[in-house]
């Protein structure tokens, strides 16, 4: 793995996972950013998940599955057997190509299907094109986002205000709906919200009102499906080491810095929270509804 072997970064004792830990050199990227341009490369689990058929046979769509969270859940979801659609932003090309292979690597069926979902009808189309193409569909990862911080209210625009909440909150919505008359039975949402719903930084007005708003969808949508056999999750990353936090989403001083404060102290990686969106997916959990799931290093914030 390139993170593991790279010289730059130095393992802590205690790190049994060997993954690198603060300090993180500055890295700038534009928005959306590449994953594939981040130093170290995050793990998204190319080399390491090993599925165990437990989503065989399933119909997947995900939203960002180019890089980060979005890309370790499409990798796991096709080595579990699952056939995937990818949705993320046509700059993200690079990206979403090796996505792309490594589904088919797996043996499975791939789909991308680039497009702004702030937009309500491209929103529909996604779902229509991703379920005609794998034959219909059972399993929806809500997890695009934006993230661009901001020190001060008064310099948060409505444009940006309003592109964190279509992206986040509108498109969700716009998407499940749209969605659900494809899903039957035994189908599962599985939506991403963020520790910040629940511990707002001052810098992230915008962002964090969005997860909350996320977290309490979740919950409400769940009592409204449960008698259809329809179940929705979501799932709370704390400090994840993805191209979100490199491209606005946190100054450049606290991406050096970036999951020290973790008592594991550094970020998680991709890979460490597919297994959690796997769980949530698979018929195995049944029974699990309506809830939230943390994966934050042992913060103990949700
Ligand atoms: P990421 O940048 O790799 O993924 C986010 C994806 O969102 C992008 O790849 C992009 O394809 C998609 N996206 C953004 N705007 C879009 C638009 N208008 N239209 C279509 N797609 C769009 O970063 P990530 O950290 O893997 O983010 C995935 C999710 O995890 C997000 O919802 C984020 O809020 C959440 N999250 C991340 C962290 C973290 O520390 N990385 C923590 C908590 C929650
Ligand atoms: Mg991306």
């Amino acid at each position: 793995m390139d993170s593991i072997n790279n010289p730059k970064h130095t393992t802590n004792q205690t790190n049994t996972e060997n993954y690198p830990v603060p300090p993180f050199p500055h890295q700038k990227q534009p928005f959306p950013g590449l994953a594939g341009k981040m130093e170290p490369r995050p793990d998204h689990g190319e080399k390491s998940y090993q599925g165990s058929g437990r989503l065989n046979g399933r119909k997947a769509l995900i939203t960002g599955g180019d890089s980060g969270i979005g890309r370790a859940v499409a990798i796991a979801f096709a080595r579990e057997g699952a056939d995937v659609a990818i949705n993320y932003l046509p700059a993200e090309e690079e990206d979403a190509r090796e996505v792309i292979a490594l589904i088919k690597e797996a043996g499975r069926k791939a789909v991308a299907i680039p497009g702004d979902i702030r937009d309500e009808t491209f929103c529909q189309q996604l779902v229509e094109q991703a379920s005609e193409a794998l034959g219909g569909l059972d399993l929806l990862v809500n997890n695009a986002g934006r993230q661009q911080f901001c020190e001060s209210i008064e310099d948060l625009t409505t444009e940006a205000f309003d592109a964190t909440f279509k992206t986040n909150v509108y498109a969700m919505f716009w998407i499940t709906k749209a969605a659900l008359k494809k899903m039957s039975r035994g189908a599962a949402i599985i939506n991403t919200t963020s520790v910040q719903a629940y511990e707002p930084s001052e810098i992230l007005l915008d962002y964090a009102q969005t997860k909350a708003a996320i977290a309490t969808f979740t919950k409400s949508l769940a009592k409204q499906l449960g008698p259809k056999g329809i179940r929705v999750n979501a799932v709370a990353p704390g400090p994840y080491w993805t191209v979100l936090q490199c491209c606005g989403g946190q100054p450049q001083e606290k991406i050096e810095q970036f999951g020290a404060s973790a008592p594991l102290g550094r970020p998680g990686q991709p890979a460490e929270i597919a297994p959690l969106y796997v769980t949530l997916a698979s018929s195995e959990n049944s029974y699990a509804s309506g809830q939230v799931w943390c994966s934050d290093g042992g913060t103990g914030t949700v």
